[in-house]
């Protein structure tokens, strides 16, 4: 019988029309990769009802050519009648179009550049379009532009073309793999009619009844073919009752894991044994290179009362880039090694773990302690007989990045370890560190400044230190956005800074499509500036395809001004810290986001010269673009800064949840869902907290130890 849990690698065995072995595994490893399952045995039908529409049309009266109105956003059904592809402007441009009708007036399509739509769509095509119908007055009809197309034709069961795809709110998906909207309505439509009337509800019925939420077999119904009588609307602001219902079962089980997480700390004391004395206060104080701020006093004295109770510390430690965390990070690891106990800290990627590794050796060159770094580029024998000195004892402090540390080694005595993960988001990964033998303390850094209420749910079973204070001396980075024709301008001003003495980054964006042009373009800017614009200083290169050893040798070099400019992309984004740069230049700034732009701009300003941040956005700006980048000039408050970059994109985007592979939500946004996560939290309290436990309770707290995503197998 066909259920949720069937592995959607199975899928041809449930007589499902049309869906046979290769859709089934094609599927399996789509829906895998969206939901980071390592097997895409493990991907279930569950998993594929999860992959909710984009967006959602309303077919069930289709617009005439005749209703339109000029500038109407609409879906029409028209018939092929003839097409073909029309060189522009010499032939360097190419452009498809057709003219179909509705059998009583005629509409022209047309889209740039993809003329294989020569071959998909054929004469008596019957195709609906969706996009915005402009008149054109001239020709008299109405002509749209690179609209959303669906084929009809192509199927040979009618009933079904009018079930599924057209007489209805329809739902529209993202591509998935090389399945398309048409062909993802169709697999969705039969899987649901293949399951069963019942499908079994995990939340406890008395939450059910008190939020007043539908069951979860109709919500995952109707959030892919939402009813007759549906309000649209409701359905593309994913506030249906179908999504608040998915929505509330996202947040209810996360904040049990939580609470149930949270609790399990304070039942099990820690393994280790802390204690301050007057010997370790001085050894603390005596690698600091200057005196701390008030901000970074307090978060160490909240991370050693920690340290020093019974109860393993797991302490999110958040401030602005530049504000100093990493000092505070190995005052706390100093603490720990002094009372005998190994430490290790995570970075997120190699350059920022070496970085680490040379500032931290500096700072504890005076001190007997081993400090080694790990990383994926040393040779083999050096990283075994790492792992052995590590695993003996011998290495006080262990550097590298998460998937090392993580995965490959063995410690004698963890006492502490903390998580540099900058802007990436790991709610769950942490448990993975404890799981690893002791009940370690776990001290979490992290660059991204999420407001309270937020860092309360994502973080939600972390206690929070928060520097809100920059070490002294700093003037504020002055910001300003400037256009192509100001280059010359701006090549003089970097010219002068370093002929002051200071150093410049010039950053270019990654352009996902095309890894290749990114390279071309970092290497052209660099072969340029090189040759061209700066003969007469030093210019490096940095980017990600380069060896970790190469990447190192440039990083030193810039480091030690050797290097005067240094062209990069986003690779450095991450903690880079040279506080002689002075001026960041980035390219096509348009094209970033408001946390990387925050944090592109946060490799300057660091040391006491005055610095400065030079948006140079190019052609087009969109609207969205231009509210970015003035949001930039006008704050460097990086708690202002990522309010507005959740309005602006939403926070699924925003902390990395997609790099970290960790899908926190699938379909919940924690911004615009505040209200349903605050429900959601309530409830989950109340289950766990304030009602004797029950065989319900027992229930809840078996289901999420039963998930593998909240990390909460062991205990049993
Ligand atoms: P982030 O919080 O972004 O990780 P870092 O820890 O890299 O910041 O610190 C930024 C820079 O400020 C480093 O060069 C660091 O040595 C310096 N710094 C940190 N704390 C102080 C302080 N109290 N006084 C002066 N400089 C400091
Ligand atoms: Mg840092």
């Amino acid at each position: 019988m066909l259920t949720l849990t069937t592995p959607l690698v199975d899928l041809h065995h449930h007589g499902l029309p049309r869906i046979g072995q290769k859709t089934a595994h094609a599927l399996a490893v789509e829906i895998a990769a969206i939901n980071a399952r390592p097997d895409a045995r493990e991907a279930t039908v569950e998993d594929l009802l999860h992959y909710l529409p984009m967006r959602y049309e309303d077919r069930s009266n289709l617009t005439r050519i005749s209703q339109l109105r000029d500038g109407e956003t609409a879906s029409i059904e028209v018939m092929v009648r003839i097409g073909g592809i029309i060189p522009l402007k010499g032939g360097r441009l190419k452009m498809y179009e057709f003219i179909g009708t509705d059998g009583e007036n005629q509409i022209r399509a047309f889209w740039w550049n993809q003329i294989y739509l020569n071959r998909v769509f054929t004469r008596g095509s019957r195709v609906i379009l969706y996009g915005q119908w402009k008149l054109n007055r001239y020709k008299g009809y109405f002509e749209v532009e690179n609209p959303d197309y669906e084929i009809l034709s192509d199927d040979d069961d009618e009933a079904e073309v009018t079930a599924v795809h057209t007489a209805r709110r329809v739902p529209i998906y993202r591509k998935l793999g090389d399945f398309r909207t048409r062909q993802l309505r169709t697999i969705f439509h039969r899987v649901i009619a293949g399951l069963p009337r019942e499908i079994p509800e995990s939340l406890p019925a008395e939450v059910i009844d008190r939020c007043r939420i539908i069951s979860f077999g109709e919500a995952l119904r109707l959030a892919h073919f939402p009813g007759e009588d549906a309000a649209i609307e409701e359905y593309n602001h994913a506030h249906s009752p179908a999504h608040r219902r998915l929505i509330f079962e996202e947040f209810f089980w996360l904040a049990v894991a939580l609470g149930v997480r949270r609790s399990q700390r304070i039942s099990e004391p820690k393994a280790s044994h802390i204690e301050i004395t007057d010997r370790i206060r001085e050894a603390v104080r005596a690698i600091l290179p200057f005196n701390p701020t008030n901000a970074q006093k307090r978060a160490l004295k909240e991370i050693v009362d920690d340290m020093t109770s019974d109860k393993p510390m797991n302490r999110l430690l958040q401030g602005d880039v530049g504000s100093g965390k990493t000092i505070v990070a190995v005052q706390a690891m100093v603490i720990a090694i002094e009372n005998g106990y190994q430490t290790s800290l995570m970075a997120p990627t190699e350059i920022l773990a070496e970085q680490h590794a040379r500032n931290i050796k500096l700072w504890l060159a005076n001190t007997p302690y081993r400090v080694e770094l790990l990383t994926g580029s040393l040779k083999v024998k050096e990283k075994r007989e790492r792992q052995k000195a590590i695993a003996a004892g011998d290495v006080d402090l262990v550097i590298g990045t998460h998937a090392l540390i993580q995965e490959a080694v063995e410690f004698h005595r963890l006492g502490l370890a903390v998580i540099d993960e900058q802007h990436r988001f790991g709610v769950l990964q942490r448990a993975e560190i404890q799981r690893r033998g002791m009940n370690t303390d776990v001290l979490v850094v992290t660059a991204t400044p999420i407001p309270r209420s937020l860092a309360m749910t994502v973080y939600g079973d972390l206690e929070v230190s928060i520097i809100d204070e920059l070490p002294p001396g700093r003037t504020p980075v002055s910001t300003h956005v400037r256009g192509e024709d100001r280059r010359d301008k701006i090549y003089e001003f970097i010219r002068d800074q370093i002929r002051k003495g200071r150093q410049a980054y010039v950053v270019l964006p990654i352009i996902e499509e095309s890894e290749k042009l990114d390279l071309r373009n970092a290497r052209e800017m660099y072969e340029l500036l090189r040759t061209g614009v700066f003969p007469e200083f030093g210019v490096g290169l940095l980017h990600g395809k380069m060896k970790p050893a190469e990447k190192d040798e440039v990083m030193q070099a810039f480091s030690a001004n050797r290097l005067q400019i240094l062209v990069a992309t986003t690779v450095i984004e991450v903690g880079v810290d040279v506080p002689n740069a002075s001026v960041m230049l980035i390219e096509h700034a348009e094209r970033f986001g408001l946390s990387q732009l925050h944090q592109l701009r946060g490799r300057v300003g660091r040391g006491a010269a005055e610095s400065f941040c030079i948006l140079l956005a190019q052609f087009s700006k969109t609207k969205e673009a231009k509210e970015r980048l003035k949001i930039m000039e006008e704050t460097t408050d990086g708690f202002k800064i990522a309010e507005k970059d959740l309005e602006i994109r939403g926070p699924g985007e925003v902390m990395g949840t997609r790099q970290s592979g960790i899908p926190a939500f699938r379909i919940a946004n924690i911004v615009r869902d505040q209200k349903i996560l605050e429900l959601a939290r309530r409830e989950a309290d109340h289950m766990l907290n304030e009602r004797t436990l029950t065989r319900e309770t027992d229930r809840i707290i078996q289901h999420v130890r039963s998930q593998p995503r909240f990390g909460l197998a062991r205990v049993g």
